[in-house]
């Protein structure tokens, strides 16, 4: 079961994820949700797994609504959309709200004479590969080959080529796309929706209302970080008023 976020932990994530790359980002908050050792490494989970867990993550504790900006590829004119979380949820996938795939679906595919057993990209892989270095999207196709008959070292390009669009196929929930209609000019297109993108702007604006928070309590009573943590959102708001009115 996803676990709540908590004041302690969205200021731990925030801070763990500050220097990290987006991919790491967004498998720290992901495991935010796991409650017990027991359960499985997030990084280990098909890609649609992991946006389950965070919109669950996200609709907890901000709310299932995201408002998202974009410019119109046509006309260039600004859009404001607000976005059901539910619209993103991979309906393939069964991606409804703790029922995300634990381990990643697997494949087989026969192209250019060798037969590959092959399994859904993870966090883990995506986090290992540089998607600037040369070759990158083979690397990554290559990560998830579980065995190739007949064997061989090292599998052609074209033969990986072949297996790249399988592998988003194999995982439907891994890319979260819109469709979008402009007002304006009436241009409709689909737009890629980053969850993890908005978990952490929403995580990174939190913890700095926090901090800024415990910056003016601090100032107006001398109180140390923890003094202020340990005061109530609720009380924390009354001191704020009366401290500056
Ligand atoms: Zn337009």
């Amino acid at each position: 079961m996803p676990r709540r976020l908590t004041e302690a932990n969205v200021l731990e994530v925030w801070e763990g994820g500050l220097d990290s790359t987006p991919t790491a980002r967004a498998l720290l908050i992901a495991s935010m949700t796991m409650a017990s050792r027991g359960e499985p490494d997030v990084a280990d989970l098909p890609l649609s797994s992991v946006n389950t867990l965070l919109l669950d993550l996200r609709c907890g504790a901000f709310g299932d609504v995201l408002p998202c900006t974009t410019d119109c590829p046509a006309c260039g004119d600004g859009l404001d959309v607000t976005v059901a979380a539910e619209e993103l949820r991979p309906a393939a996938a069964g991606g409804r709200t703790g029922e995300a795939a634990a381990v990643p679906a697997t494949a087989t595919l026969t192209t250019g004479g060798f037969t590959i057993s092959y399994r859904a990209l993870t966090g883990r892989d995506v986090r290992a590969v540089d998607p600037t270095a040369p070759g990158a999207r083979r690397t990554l196709v290559r990560r998830c080959v579980l065995s190739v008959s007949p064997p061989v070292d090292d599998l052609p390009d074209d033969v990986l080529d072949a297996l790249a669009p399988r592998l988003a196929e194999l995982d439907p929930g891994a890319d979260t796309v819109l469709t979008l209609d402009c007002p304006q000019c009436e241009h409709r297109w689909e737009a890629a929706l980053d969850i993890a993108d908005h978990v952490w702007a929403d995580v990174s604006g939190y913890a700095r209302r926090v901090l800024h928070d415990v910056h003016a309590l601090a100032r107006a009573y001398g109180w140390s970080e923890a003094d202020v943590l340990s005061v109530s959102p609720a009380r924390r708001r009354f001191y704020l008023e009366v401290s500056s009115g």
